[in-house]
């Protein structure tokens, strides 16, 4: 509540991915009525849910199921914020194991036919591996079981060591006495003697496609983030949202002044609040005075919005990733074939919920790994693609911009978020960027939310973690948080 007046405090929420869902959510639900809260998103349509799919099922309720485009995968240990939540707002998910077949591509990917006329060359999967060990993995049909058993013998015993390292063998921090940022993946990956082979084969495949970016890339992330989420998930069950994101969208946004299709272009602080612009239908400047503003956008926008920030921000790296949704089965076959799954036998479409495994195909070659995942009501969706898709059986396709970490824009991102009682920039290697970064979210009114936004992997905890520190910021309780509470 503005003290002067006693009126709310108009919030402007840019972004309708989690993190601006959730900030806008906590800020909505003040119990003291203090933030009138807008929501601005520049696509006409909530972008959380925007690429899932509805299929049509014919249970005599004829509700649709859904299949999430991204896939929204949590699990426990790590998602300890996102499954509080959704206990809070009652939303059902249910608990989902997985299968991952591994195939290592010949070199030359390009050279490969996935003409449906011939028969395939690529190979089949060299290892399957169900998460959390939770059934004895098929052995794929298209290996010896001599072969198999060294290859899985091979494959456990650095599975096993890698785990030991996470547990027991500390990455470097960064040491800001001699300018040292912390360590990263590669670095630390070396330093244990885990193998090459291992790595390109088995480790890189697996992160590199949670994190949906090259393995040159995972291998420069902060070592940290990649040991914490094995520690938070290990023997932890992984879940899904029994009907998709949809279902979180509507209860999040119960109650919020919602206004679609405005594309924010400039976010400009003022003595007495910040000032948005975005182009009106007729393509004039509109301009918008807010007390405050929280930017659930990727830095990359961030940057081009709000000029303070863009020295900090265009430093922190970002890919485009493309899903396409299809039924286009030719580049898996082998992988279908030798891990037994239902599509390659043709069994007809299956209307019902599948609660049972899924299978991940994870393709790689030593620089990147396509991964298919067979959706259980008969759909693929590939991350990805190294493979041309058949155009007619595309159900659709869609561009995301992921955010990808480094020891760098570790820093950064910690510097924006540091505690207001630190008053200094931490000292680092790189001065050109701490001279600029003194700023801090929350710092002119803007406040900053996203899957980026905390020192971890770029995931939907994030986005739960940073909505709360910004309604922290605020005043404003968690409801769902013990600690708060
Ligand atoms: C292929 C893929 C698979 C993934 N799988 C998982 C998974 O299984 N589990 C998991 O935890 N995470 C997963 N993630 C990561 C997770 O989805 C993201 O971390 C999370 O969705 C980021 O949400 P966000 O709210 O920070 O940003 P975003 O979802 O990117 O939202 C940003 C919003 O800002 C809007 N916007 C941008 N510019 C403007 C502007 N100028 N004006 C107004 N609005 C603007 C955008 O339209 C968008 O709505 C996956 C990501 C990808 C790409």
């Amino acid at each position: 509540m503005d003290p002067q007046s006693s009126q709310p405090r108009s919030v402007a929420v840019v972004g309708t991915g989690m993190a601006g869902l959730v900030t806008a959510h906590l800020l909505h639900q003040d119990p003291q009525k203090r933030y009138r809260v807008t929501l601005l998103e520049k696509r006409d349509q909530i972008s959380l849910s925007a690429e899932s799919i509805a299929i049509h099922s014919q249970d005599e309720k004829n509700s649709p199921l859904w299949a999430d485009v991204p896939m929204r995968a949590f699990a426990g240990g790590f998602y300890r914020n996102l499954i509080q939540m959704y206990d809070y707002l009652g939303v059902r998910y249910h608990a989902q194991s997985f299968l991952f077949s591994f195939t290592k591509l010949p070199r030359k990917v390009q050279e490969i036919s996935s003409s449906p006329l011939k028969p395939s060359p690529i190979p089949g999967p060299r290892m399957v591996y169900a998460s959390n060990f939770h059934q004895i993995p098929p052995i794929p049909r298209t290996m010896d079981l001599v072969q198999w058993l060294l290859e899985a013998a091979y494959a456990l015993l650095f599975y096993c060591w890698f785990t030991i390292c996470c547990f027991f063998v500390a990455p470097f921090p960064e040491d800001p006495q001699n300018g040292t940022p912390s360590e990263s993946l590669d670095h630390y990956l070396r330093r244990v003697w885990l193998p090459q082979s291992y790595v390109t084969d088995y480790l890189l495949p697996l992160v590199s496609s949670v994190c949906t970016c090259s393995h040159e890339e995972m291998l420069r992330f902060p070592a940290s983030d990649v040991l914490e989420y094995k520690r938070r998930t290990h023997h932890q069950q992984h879940y899904v949202v029994s009907s998709g994101v949809q279902s979180v969208q509507g209860k999040l946004l119960k109650g919020i002044d919602v206004r679609l299709g405005v594309d924010l272009t400039h976010v400009l602080p003022q003595p007495d609040g910040v000032h948005v612009n975005y182009s009106g239908l007729k393509g004039q400047t509109v301009s918008e005075h807010f007390d405050m503003v929280v930017l659930a956008v990727s830095p990359d926008i961030a940057a081009k919005l709000f000029a303070p920030l863009q020295a900090q921000l265009t430093a922190i790296p970002t890919t485009s990733v493309e899903t396409v949704a299809h039924t286009d089965t030719t580049s898996v076959e082998p992988m279908l074939r030798a891990t037994g799954s239902f599509f390659s036998n043709k069994l007809p479409l299956s209307n019902a919920t599948n609660f049972n495994t899924q299978r991940i195909h994870l393709l790689s070659t030593d620089s990147t790994t396509e991964s298919v995942h067979e959706q259980s009501n008969s759909i693929l969706v590939t991350t990805n693609p190294l493979f041309p898709v058949n155009k007619a059986k595309v159900i659709r396709s869609a561009r995301f911009t992921r955010v990808l970490r480094d020891s760098r824009s570790r820093l950064i991102v910690n510097s924006i978020f540091r505690d207001r009682s630190q008053s200094n920039v931490p000292s680092t290697c790189d001065s050109s960027y701490a001279a600029s970064s003194s700023w801090r979210s929350g710092d002119d009114g803007v406040y900053l939310a996203g899957g980026w936004c905390w020192d971890g992997m770029v995931l939907l905890e994030g986005c739960i973690v940073s909505a709360m520190r910004v309604a922290a910021d605020l005043d404003v309780r968690t409801p769902w948080d013990n600690e708060t509470r």
